[in-house]
């Protein structure tokens, strides 16, 4: 089944211990399409402004995304800047420039308007709600969000957590969503919400998934070498929702096809971190991603007597 995301596309301005990069293209949705590409058919629905040019977009059309929702409107594209502290875990938001999200009314074109799958990606949690109401009931609705809004529209968020299967944010996002410094009485407040499923995201430690059936955890792949952790998340999130998508369609996922959607979200996760923006993630091989999963079962096999 086809996935529909709407979130940030942007220009990005990184430090990490490795190096800077100005204003590159970037953004939640960028991250999350060029990761779910590599599984299923992906729309994207967002705006960018007069400064995006076709060079930028060419990065997007060089995975076939379909860019019908992607308006491009006057004024300036989304800008965000951070700096990486050295263990690289924890970062400090420079800049954030709404620009032309500012007053965007999200339009889903018409022949989109069944998605199997919907991912609200990071961005005003009151644009997320706007595209749920345009389309059908989806399989399942993947959300994340960010302390931006968690701090500044805590209301309407809890709106759209209301109407969301899957939430996938990191550990201090969950503990500063919650006001709870437990992560498992975090991750219980969390799905008081409205989630069924809570994915915790936890840097170069992997993920913890809350659900239904109990606490599943897995480790991150251990790289030898990171430059950026930028959109790790985003990435994530696309391999995840693009893994279900593809493997489970228009069937429930049972916990072992959820448990290997996650293995595959810290499969992309781990290619984007590799590269400044989203250079890990524009030409993978499908062997090479295939032989990073195969990696997790060794990683994580125990062979408990
Ligand atoms: P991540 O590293 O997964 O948290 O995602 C970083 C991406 O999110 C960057 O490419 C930013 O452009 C984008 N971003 C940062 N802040 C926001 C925000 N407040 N709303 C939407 N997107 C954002």
């Amino acid at each position: 089944m086809s996935v529909l995301v709407v979130g940030s596309v942007a220009f990005d301005s990184i430090e990490t211990p490795f190096g800077a990069r100005r204003e590159i293209v970037g953004g939640a949705a960028t991250y999350f399409s060029l990761a779910a590409s590599y599984f299923t058919k992906v729309s994207l629905v967002a705006a960018v402004g007069d400064d995006f040019r076709d060079d930028h977009l060419a990065l997007l059309n060089r995975r076939e995304i379909d860019l019908s929702g992607l308006e491009r409107c006057n004024g300036e594209t989304f800008r965000w800047a951070g700096r990486y502290h050295f263990d690289l875990n924890t970062r400090d938001t420079l800049d954030t420039r709404l620009g032309v999200f500012a007053d965007f009314k999200p339009k889903v074109p018409e022949r989109l308007r069944k998605p199997g799958y919907l991912f609200l990606a990071n961005i005003d949690p009151d644009l997320q709600r706007d595209v749920v109401s345009q389309v059908e009931r989806p399989r399942l609705v993947g959300c994340d969000t960010m302390n931006f809004w968690i701090e500044g529209k805590l209301e309407s968020l809890r709106k759209t957590l209301a109407q969301v299967d899957v939430l996938v944010i990191n550990d201090s996002e969950a503990r500063q969503l919650a006001g709870e410094a437990n992560l498992v009485r975090a991750a219980a407040a969390i799905r008081a919400m409205g989630p069924s499923t809570l994915i915790v995201k936890r840097g170069e430690f992997g993920a913890a998934a809350f659900g239904n059936s109990g606490i599943f955890a897995i480790p991150a792949l251990l790289l030898d070498s990171v430059v950026d952790p930028t959109g790790a998340g985003d990435s994530f999130a696309g391999g995840f929702m693009g893994y279900l998508a593809r493997h489970a369609g228009d069937r429930p996922a049972d916990d072992q096809m959820k448990r290997r959607a996650i293995a595959m979200g810290c499969v992309m996760a781990s290619f984007a971190v590799q590269a400044f923006g989203v250079e890990g993630l524009l030409d993978l091989d499908p062997a090479a991603i295939q032989q990073r999963y195969d990696e997790f079962r060794a990683l994580s096999h125990i062979d408990l007597a």
